[in-house]
């Protein structure tokens, strides 16, 4: 049996095959899985849990089915999906998991975060996301009507992609200190995360200890998933499973 751990699927109706591949994942190779942790940006823009947009009925009935197949489904929020809330945990039958969490994998500890935190150079967007993560913040737009959200969301996403234009390539990556602090934190030797959609698996040393972070890869190019099972762990491809 294995565990599998996908991030920044970025679902959209403009991305029709990842929708179709995703779907596919959901209900064929996931329904073999031990358990299913998605950590964060499983959508591209999810603006409050009346969002009904495509493909968002159709990949929450998908995650409802995997897990009343008795595949337990951890989702974590990311920063274009932090507003999934309570009514679709209900609907999807998934369970909203913490940023960060720590998990047990065949005895192993493990921490999970997006990894949006740890991108600490980029104090802009820090700055930021305090701001969207503030709950009176949240309230107040989740009030508007969904038109007017989508409106906002599309301006919000303009300004962003043109601040990152202008940022150097290293910002928008973890900081190795925010990486190690996280790991002592939490006392584990292996971390997975998300979000800079630079997959790979990253050995190295906290307190004295050797350690190991591994990054998922998006979705975009490849259908990325880490799976790990008694054997251990690989970085891979749906179409391996
Ligand atoms: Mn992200």
């Amino acid at each position: 049996m294995s565990t599998l751990f996908v991030s920044d699927v970025h679902l959209s109706a403009g991305r029709p095959e990842i929708v179709d591949a995703f779907e596919s994942f959901l209900h064929h190779q996931a329904r073999r899985a031990e358990a299913v942790y998605i950590l964060g940006d499983l959508f591209d823009e999810w603006l409050g849990d009346d969002d009904d947009r495509l493909p968002h009925p159709r990949i929450t009935e998908a995650l409802a089915a995997l897990s009343l197949s008795g595949v337990p489904v951890g989702i974590m929020h990311g920063n274009h999906d932090f507003l999934l809330g309570a009514t679709f945990e209900k609907a999807s039958r998934c369970q909203l998991i913490q940023d960060p969490s720590v998990i047990e994998v065949n005895g192993t500890r493990v921490l999970l975060m997006h990894g949006d935190i740890l991108c600490t150079l980029d104090t802009d967007y820090q700055d930021f996301r305090k701001i969207v993560r503030d709950p009176d913040v949240q309230r107040e737009f989740l009030h508007l009507p969904l038109e007017d959200r989508v409106q906002r969301a599309t301006e919000l996403r303009g300004q962003s992609r043109k601040a990152m234009r202008l940022k150097p390539k290293d910002i928008m990556d973890v900081t190795p200190e925010a990486v190690v602090d996280a790991m002592r934190e939490h006392k584990v030797r292996h971390f997975i995360h998300g979000h800079t959609h630079r997959p790979a698996v990253h050995k190295l040393d906290v307190a004295g200890e050797s350690a190991v972070r591994i990054v998922l890869g998006d979705w975009y190019e490849q259908d990325s998933v880490l799976i790990w099972t008694d054997q251990g762990y690989r970085l891979g491809r749906i179409s391996d499973l």
